[in-house]
């Protein structure tokens, strides 16, 4: 059983039918798992993992190349930048970005016709030896010989198995949008100013993905990101006006410390049910597809009575790559808040001398997996 039918839960269950199990993958919301959260990113480990999704073609397709990426601050000086070919011969490749929604077809273009149960509210977790059941909000339950929590960053089954909701709120939240704003050739950018951050990412069909961090809260509209972000750099006022309010979605963002077990027995998590993460990297989905490449590979071939071992090997494989992320997110995160002018130009003097070949180095140990060729364990 795999409980959530997002990245996580989609990829996981395409990679284990594969593998020749049989797989129920159950869904809370009626019509399927949503599609909204505007756009993403994705990095090369991500494609990568895709490769062995079977859906890196078609995230190809649906996606834009980054050309470049650049740290610049909100009057618009370059404070780093890496050219596009730098990225593809020494960082392993650059970012692409693409509509949710496309990710999400692209995901559900793997599974079967009806392979979803939509409308099946997991609300916790049975285990006796040999078998576990996913219980469900309706009374009813579905057994299984192991239950994978794909369920996302507020996890019933990570709830069912470790008690408590230990989220972290990080203080700061992020709109998101979609402009129709055309400028195919502006690298991925981050603008850093004060307590506040601007990141655009260039999108396939004239459209440019946009965040915008923020200390505070979620209560965040149109009119004031637009009056927040007016002094900056080009192209971020003119995006802003180019993207429909209705459209712009916040989040107040939340993370979780590193659990020390990622399951019990024959249960275990995937994504952010595992390793919910600040978005400051854009990697929460990059490492769930890392989580469902590893996990489908340590239960190739494994007989019934080894399941939990198989899914101990997963965790041990993963922890340190996920939780490196999540770590490294929650200060980026940190620092891109820092608010007052001096501790700001300290920052920004700091990221300027900071040679490229030590962010060289960063992006290509972040953007380096490789799935699993060897045994398990
Ligand atoms: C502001 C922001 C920007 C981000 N940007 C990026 C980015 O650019 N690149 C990137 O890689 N990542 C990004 N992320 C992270 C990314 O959104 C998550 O890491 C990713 O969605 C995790 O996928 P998931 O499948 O684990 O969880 P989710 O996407 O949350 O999916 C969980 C699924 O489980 C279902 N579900 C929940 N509870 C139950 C239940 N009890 N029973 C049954 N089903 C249930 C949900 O309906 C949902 O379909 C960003 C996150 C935020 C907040």
């Amino acid at each position: 059983m795999v409980v959530g039918a997002g990245p996580a839960g989609l990829a996981t269950a395409a990679l284990l039918r594969r593998a020749g199990l049989e797989v129920r993958l159950l869904e809370r919301d009626a019509a399927g798992a949503r599609a909204d959260g505007t756009a993403l990113t994705l990095w090369p480990n991500a494609l990568t993992a895709l490769e062995a999704i079977g859906a890196a073609a078609a995230v190809r397709a649906r996606s834009a190349p980054a050309p470049g990426l650049a740290l610049r601050t909100a009057r618009g000086s370059v404070l780093q930048y890496l050219a596009p070919g730098v990225m593809e011969a020494r960082c392993g490749g650059t970012g692409r970005a693409l509509p949710r929604v496309d990710l999400m077809a692209a995901l559900r273009a793997l599974q079967p016709e009806g392979a979803v149960r939509c409308g099946a509210r997991c609300v916790g977790v049975r285990q006796e030896p040999g078998a576990v059941a996913a219980l469900l909000a309706d009374g009813g339950e579905v057994e299984g010989d192991l239950l994978i929590g794909a369920d996302g960053i507020r996890s019933r089954v990570r709830a069912a198995l470790f008690g408590g909701d230990d989220l972290r709120p990080c203080g700061y939240a992020v709109a998101r949008g979609v402009a129709h704003h055309a400028d195919p050739r502006h690298p991925a950018s981050l603008t850093l100013g004060a307590g506040r951050q601007f990141g655009l990412f260039p999108l396939p069909e004239g459209r440019m993905y946009w965040f915008a961090a923020f200390t505070g809260s979620a209560e965040a509209s149109a009119d004031f990101l637009r009056e927040h972000f007016a002094g900056w750099h080009a192209p971020i006022p003119a995006v802003l006006r180019a993207t429909d309010p209705a459209d712009v979605t916040v989040t107040a963002v939340h993370d979780r410390r590193p659990l020390r077990s990622w399951g019990r027995g024959a249960v275990t998590l995937v994504g952010d049910a595992a390793h919910p993460s600040a978005p400051a990297l854009g990697q929460g989905t990059c490492q769930a597809f890392e989580d469902a490449v590893v996990l489908a590979h340590c239960l190739a071939g494994v007989a019934g009575d080894d399941v939990p071992g198989a899914l101990r090997a997963y965790a041990a494989r993963r922890r340190g790559r996920a939780h490196a992320v999540t770590v490294q997110s929650h200060w980026m995160g940190r620092l891109g808040q820092w608010r007052g002018p001096l501790r700001c130009a300290v920052r920004d003097g700091l990221i300027r001398a900071t040679p490229a070949a030590v962010q060289v180095g960063a992006l290509r140990a972040q953007f380096a997996f490789g799935p699993p060729t060897s045994a398990r364990g």
